[in-house]
């Protein structure tokens, strides 16, 4: 196994104005799980499609170790490259046990008798289902059945998985399901994957690292706690955490962690300062005697609590959980107790 590179990969379509994917360069380390999260149409699946070798690159070059996959005149086939991709729809044969699914790879490749059994099982046990080997996929579950798919693309011993929305079909119980299945699949395998995904919530919870993209192009790459913490710009701000982003005037130049001193001064707006958008998680958003006037404009029961969206005086719109009942059309006081300036 070894690090893959992308060094400035661009894919431009024939007949279409704007690059489908523009300028992107990003290390995916060995064992590591990135997910590559953004909206519908921003490029994630031409991303792993030219990793897979499906589609070549315009531009830039893919590294996996000291060998070029694509660039500098190379191009290395799908077959070529040791990975394995796992789509949302997993095609298994009917007629054909869970062992003989996931063997089938290994028997293409010639691989025969104990090896083989040896490694079905192996597989098998990655996805913790080695009591279904005699099976048929129709007498599996849904996530089940997902689970015969991972353990297909895991007996060849890729060097990179590649999942395009694995989960985007199932419903939300199967999903936290497979969610776990996925990390453990990964902590067992050891093998470095790439998920796509447009579920940011999705993409904190399962991977080491996260990449946002937008319009074909990379806006961030870190870590699911430093991308949440501090998200570099309004779109990255928008899309992860349930965040609503201000638009103030800030005095405090560079700053970008403020307190509730800060936003108070921000607030009261002295006129002075730069245009700065702000980032503010519900949960710093606090309903308090010493905080300032908003209107309720929505409520929504969660179970646990209540979700808010608050109207400033401005008409901007601030969102907050509570655990005490309120009414839409009520004025409520709040205190802002952490800002982020994206
Ligand atoms: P995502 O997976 O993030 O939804 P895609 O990578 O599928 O996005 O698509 C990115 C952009 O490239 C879209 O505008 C899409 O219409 C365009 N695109 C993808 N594949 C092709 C293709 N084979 N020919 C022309 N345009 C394409
Ligand atoms: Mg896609």
């Amino acid at each position: 196994m070894a690090q893959l590179i992308l060094n400035a990969i661009s894919k431009s379509f024939e007949g279409t104005a704007r690059a489908a994917v523009n300028d992107v360069s990003l290390t995916v380390r060995e064992g590591g799980f990135l997910a590559l999260l953004g909206p519908s149409g921003c490029g994630k699946t031409t991303v792993l499609r030219m990793i897979a070798g499906f589609e070549q690159p315009t531009d830039g070059r893919i590294t996996l170790g000291d060998k070029i996959l694509a660039g500098d005149g190379r191009m290395v086939a799908p077959e070529h490259r040791n990975m394995a991709m796992v789509f949302q729809s997993y095609a298994l044969w009917p007629h054909m046990s869970v062992a003989d699914n996931v063997g089938y790879p290994l028997k293409v490749r010639g691989v025969t008798g104990e090896t083989r059994r040896r490694k079905v099982m192996e597989a098998l046990s990655a996805v913790r289902l080695e009591p279904y080997a005699d099976r048929r996929p129709a007498d599996l579950s849904g996530g089940q059945r997902q689970r015969v798919a991972l353990a297909r693309c895991l007996v060849t011993e890729p060097d990179v998985v590649l999942l395009d929305e694995p989960l985007a079909n199932l419903d939300r119980h199967l999903r936290q399901e497979m969610e776990e299945t996925f990390r453990e699949f990964h902590a067992r395998s050891g093998a470095t994957m790439i998920y796509v995904t447009h579920d940011q919530a999705e993409a904190m919870a399962l991977a080491t690292d996260v990449a946002v993209m937008s319009e074909g192009k990379l806006l961030q790459v870190a870590t699911p706690e430093e991308i949440y913490a501090r998200p570099e710009g309004r779109l990255v701000g928008g899309l992860v955490g349930q965040g609503a982003i201000l638009s103030l005037r800030s005095p405090y130049g560079d700053r970008r962690n403020l307190d509730w001193i800060a936003m108070q001064a921000m607030m009261l707006d002295l006129g002075q300062g730069v245009d700065a958008d702000i980032l503010v998680r519900p949960q710093d958003v606090e309903l308090s005697s010493d905080g300032f006037a908003v209107t309720v404009v929505s409520v929504l029961f969660e179970g646990e609590r209540y979700a808010l969206k608050l109207a400033l005086p401005d008409g901007q719109v601030l969102k907050a959980y509570t655990r005490l009942p309120v009414k839409v059309g009520d004025e409520v006081r709040v205190a802002i107790r952490a800002g982020w300036r994206l």
